[in-house]
């Protein structure tokens, strides 16, 4: 087996190989590495990356040795202890984890002469990061420089993280009662090249959605009970997918009927329905959206190069995507985001930069932008990778210049991890346009409660401990095995429970 490998990674003597496979993904992402935790370099992959600790009396060793190709560099850094001179004991695991990531970023870095934008950071969640800065009370500049000296951020990755966190902070909520809705409606009308979502498109799925509307209204009901009993307040209601407007107006009718009657949301600051694509958008599903009020939606024309909406295999124009944004505009729709794609196949950084200019245009309230990087990528020296990256790279820029220019400010944002670059997706809006819901699926302190296939609920209590309790991916599931689905409702109750008695209504630390 181990001749399909192209790539290993070697772990000597520590136990850091995630974080360190991690690392070497920033540089090499989409590969299946050949995990060897026994520290044997093996003989018949090409390419391998071995990393080594070694404890003498009062220090660490971090050793790092790569064979990329033909080239084979060895590197060395050493940790001293510092509280205990004649032993390293006293070294945190954390510092020697972080020790040996920097060597060997700094060596692939070298190797590739490829700097990531995001540096040696990893997660996905640089606001998070920096929001908790802000929370220990570090200034946003004291908070900057700390995560630069860090992880080596370029500066303009990090100003647009700060720009980020400092809308994000006084939106964020500060009671455990107050929660997120999510309904999830995962239909499309035909599937996008690129989709990694759980989607299903109609032909396929068609005549399984009428039991599926059925289905997600008594599960709506059953949110509806549990947040009753305990007096929770929801604060955004968001329906996804898919795209929720590929069920016809009655059902979308239905299914908001369903959240009006069963769940109090007169209080909720927020309510978006992801209209999506435009070859699904109708003024009557528009109408229902608004009578049955919704405040927000998103009219997501992701490109509005006509050869390209072709090459992902949409079935619509960009004048199509115009028409729908116009048309909700007339039917008064006042809060409309509009999602765009960064590196679509066939895209080009001149044609990105068209689409963004006739969106801004539009005027829309809120601008999200998405990056994406070729899944299946080459490896490293693959020119067709590297320059596919670069240039989602300078289409994020373009957007991160211009959209703030317009009056748009980043106030989400959300990195891919296995890609090159790991480059980010921000939501750009203009002032009080921020999109509530998108800050707290990314933040990770809010509750929310999901219902419909594929949908998952969150549990975040007081001591930031995260449970997420997943719906079946599939409608056929969902369906069929909706009785066993609801026992899992019981386990939402008894973590609500064990929250209510831990007092829920305290404001969150
Ligand atoms: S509209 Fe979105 S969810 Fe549907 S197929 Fe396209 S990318 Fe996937």
């Amino acid at each position: 087996m181990e001749q399909n490998y192209e790539y290993a990674l070697v772990f000597r003597n520590h136990s850091y190989g995630y974080e360190v496979q991690a690392t070497a993904k920033l540089f090499i992402p989409n590969v299946r590495f050949l995990i060897c935790e026994d520290g044997e370099i093996p003989e018949n992959v090409p390419n391998y990356i071995m990393t080594s600790c070694e404890k003498t009396a009062n220090a660490i060793t971090c050793d790092v040795e790569i064979q990329l190709g033909t080239s084979r560099v060895k590197r060395s850094c050493g940790i001293l202890s510092t509280e205990h001179p004649t032993t390293a004991p006293d070294v945190k695991n954390s510092e020697v984890e972080y020790a040996l990531c920097r060597l060997l970023y700094e060596t692939l870095r070298e190797m590739t002469d490829y700097t990531p934008p995001w540096g040696l950071l990893t997660g996905i969640r640089p606001v998070r990061k920096v929001i908790q800065l802000l929370e220990d009370g570090y200034t946003p500049e004291e908070a900057a420089r700390k995560l630069q000296e860090r992880f080596l951020i370029s500066d303009e990755k990090m100003q647009l993280a700060l720009d980020t966190a400092l809308i994000q902070q006084p939106i964020l909520p500060h009671s455990a009662k107050e929660i997120g809705l999510y309904i999830s409606i995962p239909f499309c009308p035909t599937r996008c090249s690129y989709c990694s979502f759980v989607s299903h498109s109609m032909d396929s799925a068609m005549q399984l959605i009428p039991d599926y509307v059925e289905y997600l209204c008594r599960e709506i009901e059953i949110l509806g009970g549990i947040i009753r009993r305990y007096g929770l307040h929801v604060q955004s209601v968001y329906i996804g997918g898919g795209t929720p407007t590929s069920i016809s107006a009655p059902q979308l009718r239905q299914v908001m009927e369903a959240i009006r009657t069963h769940i109090d949301i007169a209080s909720a600051r927020e309510y978006t329905v992801e209209a999506g694509r435009a070859d699904t958008i109708t003024e009557d599903k528009l109408r229902v959206i608004q009578e049955m009020g919704a405040t927000r939606i998103s009219v997501n024309p992701q490109t509005l190069q006509d050869s390209v909406l072709e090459a992902i295999g949409r079935r619509h124009t960009a004048q199509q995507a115009v028409d729908a944004f116009l048309l909700a505009r007339k039917l008064g729709f006042d809060d409309i985001n509009m999602d765009l794609i960064a590196g679509l196949p066939t895209d080009t950084y001149e044609g990105f930069a068209d689409t963004l200019q006739r969106v801004m245009a539009l005027e829309p309230d809120s601008i999200t932008v998405h990056t994406l990087t070729l899944k299946r990528a080459a490896d490293l020296y693959g020119t067709n990778q590297k320059q596919h990256v670069a240039q989602v790279a300078k289409m994020a820029e373009l957007s991160a210049a211009a959209l703030p220019e317009h009056g748009y400010r980043p106030y989400y944002m959300y990195r891919q991890k296995n890609t090159v670059g790991n480059l980010e997706n921000v939501g750009y809006a203009r002032e009080g346009k921020e999109n509530l819901y998108n800050i707290l699926i990314m933040d990770e302190t809010q509750t929310i409660l999901g219902a419909g296939c594929a949908a998952s609920t969150k549990l975040v209590e007081a001591n930031g401990k995260i449970t997420r309790v997943h719906n079946y991916k599939f409608p056929y599931e969902y369906i069929n095995r909706f009785d066993k689905l609801m026992e899992k409702k019981h386990e939402i109750e008894e973590i609500l429970q064990r929250m209510q008695e831990g007092g829920m209504d305290a404001a969150k630390e």
